[in-house]
C-alpha cells in the first residue's frame, strides 16, 4: 500500500482532488469524516458518540479513528490511498507511521492545500452535498441538475450539518489547533509538498498529478 496524506483546513477542496484522482482508477479516496458518516446511518455502537463530534465541530477521538484506519490498511494491500482528513493530529500521524510500518508500507507524499480562509468560508456556505453517495455541489458554481435530487444517485442534496456557520468557525478553530502543526512535522521528515488550493477545480487536479509524478526527496 502506498499512502498519500491530503492535509488541510475544511473545505480546502481535498475531497474534490480524491475524487477526481480516483475516477481514473489509479488511487482509492479514503475520507475519514465520510467513515463516520456512513458508521451513523448504519447505526454504529459507537455512533452517538461520533455524532456528538461531528456535530459540534469536534474531533473524533483519535482511538475510534485509529481503528477505522487500520481497518482499511488491512483491507487493501494494493492500493495507493489518498488519505483526505487523516491524520488530523500528532498523535494520529505518530501512530499511522507505527501502523504503516507494521504493515511494511509507509507515507509517499503528504500534500498542504494552501487557501485562505475568507475563501474556505465562502466555499462551504454554499457547498451542497448528497446525502447518500457524498458528491459535492455548490449552489452557485455547480447545482445537480434538478433541485435537491442528486445527479449521480438520486437522492437528497442538501447541507451539511456541520457546515452551519458557527459549527464552521469552531471546525477551523479545530484545525489550527490540532491539525496544523502537522504542516511542520511532515515538512521537517521532508514529506511536504505544497500546492495552491484556490485555483479552479481543474488546475488544483493537475498540480496534484504533478505532485504525484515526483518523487519526494
Ligand atoms: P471536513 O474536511 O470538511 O472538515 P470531514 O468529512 O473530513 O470534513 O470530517 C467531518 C468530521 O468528522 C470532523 O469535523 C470530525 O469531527 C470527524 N473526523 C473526520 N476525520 C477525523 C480524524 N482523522 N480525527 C478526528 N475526527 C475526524
Ligand atoms: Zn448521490
Amino acid at each position: 500500500m502506498e499512502a498519500i496524506i491530503l492535509l488541510g483546513a475544511p473545505g480546502c477542496g481535498k475531497g474534490t482532488v480524491a475524487e477526481g484522482l480516483a475516477k481514473q482508477g489509479d488511487y482509492r479516496h479514503v475520507s475519514t469524516g465520510a467513515a463516520f458518516r456512513q458508521s451513523l446511518e448504519e447505526g454504529s455502537p459507537e455512533g452517538e458518540a461520533i455524532r456528538s463530534c461531528i456535530e459540534s465541530g469536534c474531533l473524533v477521538p483519535d482511538e475510534l479513528v485509529l481503528n477505522v484506519v487500520e481497518a482499511v490498511v488491512r483491507r487493501h494491500p494494493g492500493d495507493r490511498i489518498l488519505w483526505d482528513g487523516f491524520p488530523r493530529t500528532l498523535c494520529q500521524a505518530k501512530a499511522f507511521e507505527v501502523m504503516l510500518k507494521k504493515y511494511g508500507y509507509s507515507i509517499t507524499h503528504v500534500v498542504c492545500f494552501e487557501i485562505s480562509m475568507e475563501c474556505i468560508v465562502a466555499r462551504l456556505a454554499d457547498r451542497m452535498i448528497c446525502t447518500q453517495c457524498e458528491t459535492v455541489y455548490s449552489r452557485c458554481l455547480r447545482p445537480p441538475r434538478r433541485e435537491g435530487v442528486c445527479d449521480r444517485c438520486g437522492s437528497r442534496v442538501g447541507k451539511r450539518r456541520d457546515d452551519d456557520a458557527d459549527i464552521v468557525r469552531r471546525r477551523m478553530a479545530v484545525y489550527e489547533e490540532q491539525t496544523e502543526p502537522l504542516v511542520t512535522y511532515f515538512e521537517t521528515v521532508n514529506l511536504l509538498c505544497r500546492l495552491d488550493a484556490s485555483q479552479p477545480p481543474d488546475r488544483v487536479l493537475s498540480d496534484m498529478e504533478g505532485i504525484l509524478s515526483l518523487p519526494v526527496s
